[in-house]
């Protein structure tokens, strides 16, 4: 009996999901930085037997949205080789210019396509260094400055890696391919356009994400197994140039690239609200530099809008193109504008989550489910792009949570997570795949 077996292997995995999960976490790679943890993946999946797409096969290299520079891109790749557990075999040239990202492919016959999908990196944040910090006290805090996995994601790559394990030794029971997606740059809403423009999405049937998340009010059981309504987002990088001039003595041969910025946040904040849906906007940097005595000539604003719905979004962000590039021309400078994160509305399929949540009824009963079974997301997330597109032509998506304590929210530096939800993820993922493979149904149309 498949599930059975599948049981008895999340048991005795269960010190490695904890193992690779602290291993993760003790060294956090944002966004396209991914490239000690995109090797590990790599070699873990190759070891296991799986097809390995890694660098410009899993990703298309040209729709990374938000790379980091050259320098830091090198400096990081130089850093990785040097740091311990780095499989320096499978840290290819392409993962260190930052094509981060890996996906496993299993196939086993004719059937359904399902992806799985995780996503693998973290944020740019400073860990908190204090004894009431379990990450800190056990040892397992980043090591990597200015890094931080607080959103739970080290858990994520860790649970893809128990799925793979999983699913490797039952594929004889198993009747279709599995892809199992490692996304890099989830955070900033960076990655997963460069993993459906690949065309890895074009082909799946039926398609599940999973977060970690906090038990509360909204989620009062261990599994939530859809949700819907995350927001719509395009966050921007943008660049005034002026002139500079003597701000005493010829202030009239200057280009304000600062009241530009400044004349543009201001504008950007009354964006007249949509009839249809929540929107936001929000300006979180204006940076210019220059003397007090000089006209400033450039100046950048890091800012993003949302909306409820895809095509709310693509209202605040046209209004907000707008906005620039008059800004600019009120102080006769150029505008530059860099799209650098993009999400879309998402909502998950009813059809999906109901046979997840039988799934769980039938063979997790330890496992209670919540009282809402789609439930309403906070924030935005890029997985929307993904289940967007498997949506598009006839597949199924779902995006579920797992619920775990945690001691503090997630993106605060005090962040973890009781890792209890490792095993509980490995047992609903692959439960959900034992049953959509089974081979009791033909292909989804
Ligand atoms: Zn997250």
């Amino acid at each position: 009996m498949s599930v059975t077996r599948m049981l008895e292997l999340v048991e005795e995995m269960k010190y490695q999901l904890v193992h690779d999960r602290r291993d993760i976490h003790s060294r956090p790679e944002t966004g396209w930085l991914e490239m000690r943890t995109s090797a590990i993946i790599a070699k873990r999946l190759t070891e296991l037997g799986y097809e390995v797409l890694t660098g410009s096969k899993a990703i298309d290299p040209d729709s990374r949205l938000g790379l980091p520079d050259a320098e830091t891109l090198e400096r990081h790749a130089r850093d990785v080789q040097t740091q311990p557990m780095t499989p320096l075999n499978y840290l290819t040239d392409e993962m260190k210019a930052g094509m981060t990202g890996v996906i496993g492919i299993l196939r086993c016959g004719p059937g359904p396509v399902l992806a799985l999908r995780f996503d693998i990196d973290a944020l740019p944040m400073e860990e908190r260094h204090d004894d009431d910090h379990r990450p800190y006290r056990e040892d397992y805090f980043s090591r990597n400055p200015g890094m931080m996995h607080a959103c739970g994601h080290d858990g994520h790559v860790a649970i893809g890696l128990g799925v793979a394990k999983v699913l490797m030794a039952l594929r004889d029971e198993l009747h279709g391919t599995v892809k199992l997606i490692f996304q890099p740059a989830e955070e900033g809403a960076r990655g997963a356009r460069a993993v459906t423009a690949a065309g890895h999405l074009d082909d799946v049937d039926f398609f599940i994400g999973s977060h970690v998340a906090p038990d509360d009010t909204l989620d009062d059981g261990d599994v939530t197994c859809g949700t819907y309504g995350s927001l719509a987002t395009t966050k921007l990088d943008v660049v005034f140039r002026g002139l500079a001039a003597h701000a005493g003595g010829f202030p009239e041969n200057g280009k304000n690239a600062l009241l530009a910025a400044c004349n543009a946040t201001l504008a950007l904040h009354a964006i007249p609200r949509h009839s249809q849906g929540q929107s936001r906007v929000n300006v979180g940097s204006l940076i210019s530099r220059g003397g007090r005595n000089v006209i400033p000539d450039c100046a950048t604003l890091q800012l993003e809008v949302r909306g409820e719905t895809t095509q709310i979004n693509q209202y605040m962000t046209q209004q907000a193109e707008h906005i620039l590039k008059g800004a600019a021309q009120m102080q006769d400078c150029t505008v530059e504008i860099h799209k650098v994160g993009e999400a879309e509305g998402q909502a998950s399929d009813l059809a999906l989550i109901q046979r997840i949540a039988d799934v769980v009824r039938r063979d997790l009963p330890f496992l209670t489910l919540s009282s809402e079974q789609n439930a309403k997301n906070w924030g935005s997330e890029d997985i929307s792009i993904m289940m967007n597109r498997v949506q598009s032509h006839g597949g199924l998506a779902t995006y579920m949570r797992v619920m775990t304590t945690m001691p503090s929210a997630q993106h605060t530096v005090g962040f973890d997570f009781d890792e209890r939800v490792l095993p509980h993820s490995v047992m609903v993922f692959s439960a959900a795949a034992l049953d959509i493979l089974s081979g009791k149904e033909d292909a989804q149309a």
